[in-house]
């Protein structure tokens, strides 16, 4: 297999009204590092035009590979499939929606000739978010970086360039639930960054809900950390030592002091306490169970309903 270049990976939700700028940007964008390059565009069952408009950027460039999913599988696995597609000795990951600027891309790839092997791109400011997506964003790394040894550099998503071995590397990576920015980071090589302004979304929403950013930071701290068990069992050990202390008391003032309390609001909150713990507990131990069955039901990652990338690999 001849290997290209550079490879650029764009997972595509409902963007069909960046998509044809966003190509031209990436186009002039790449071209200043070469020509050798391909453009693989994923799209994740869009419900707008945008695979139509990959098609015809496909037919009028033959640089540009395509696959469509059956269904939405989340933007993690869309950039999975491009990856496990991509064919360039160096792969740039860049989202669809022109938040990050491809212009940033030969800046990238100055870094990666200098022999670094990870060159992600960390924002410096984020136009157009949300006072709060910026802070739980801030939050969450702030956890999980006390949670898991990983280091995963603060505010960067998946924009950035990644080498050849990277991208082999993460192929022997198959778990389902993924956070490929925590799995680049913890396989380690030389990783450098580029600072750049991030901008607003131009058209269209965010594919990214509440729900999907909490099961997305969910899948973060289980995949890296163990410490949300070790929780349970240290709030177990301190509800039991508190209950210990409370029965000794109980069992001194009955039989010694001779006095019994009729206390209904004791009761109440410290059963009401202890349930709460346990259930808190249970939810933490299915949240690694749900993960855990879902690595065991092996099934594969994404379903492919059209692509452009099957015939030419069959070569
Ligand atoms: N995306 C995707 N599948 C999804 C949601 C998003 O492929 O289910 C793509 C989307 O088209 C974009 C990138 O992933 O290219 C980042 O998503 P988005 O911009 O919606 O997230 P945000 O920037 O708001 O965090
Ligand atoms: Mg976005």
């Amino acid at each position: 297999m001849k290997l290209h270049d550079i490879s650029v990976v764009v997972p595509v939700y409902n963007e069909e009204k960046g998509l044809p700028e966003l190509f031209e940007r990436l186009r002039t964008a790449v071209e200043k590092v070469s020509r050798d390059a391909e453009f693989i565009f994923v799209n994740d069952a869009s419900k707008d035009g945008s695979l139509e408009l990959i098609r015809q950027l496909a037919e009028t460039d033959k640089r540009v590979r395509y696959i469509s999913f059956s269904r939405n599988f989340g933007h993690q696995i869309a950039v999975t499939a491009g990856l496990e597609h991509s064919r360039g000795k160096a792969v740039v990951i860049i989202d669809g929606d022109l938040q990050d600027p491809p212009e940033l891309i030969p800046a990238l790839y100055e870094e990666y000739c200098k022999g670094f092997k990870v060159v992600y791109a960390r924002r410096k400011s984020r136009a157009g978010e949300s006072w709060f997506k910026k802070s739980t964003a801030r939050l969450f790394y702030r956890l999980l970086k006390r949670l898991t040894h990983v280091h995963i550099p603060i505010d960067t998503g998946d924009f950035r360039l990644i080498d050849r071995q990277i991208v082999e590397q993460l192929r022997l990576m198959p778990e389902p639930n993924k956070f490929l920015r925590g799995q680049i980071a913890w396989m380690g090589f030389r990783q450098t960054f580029v600072e750049f302004d991030r901008d607003a979304r131009k058209y269209g929403k965010t594919g990214y809900p509440l729900k999907k950013m909490m099961r997305f930071a969910l899948d973060g701290i289980t995949a890296f950390s163990d410490l949300p068990l070790k929780f349970a069992t240290a709030a177990g050990f301190l509800v039991s030592a508190i209950a210990l202390l409370v029965i000794f008391y109980a069992l001194f003032s009955h039989f010694v002091l001779n006095h019994t309390i009729t206390g209904w609001t004791s009761l109440i909150v410290s059963s009401m306490f202890i349930g709460g713990i346990q259930l808190f507990a249970i939810g933490i131990i299915g949240e690694y169970i749900g993960r855990i069955n879902n690595s065991v039901r092996n099934r594969p990652l994404y379903i492919m309903e059209e692509n452009n990338v099957d015939q030419e690999e069959a070569k």
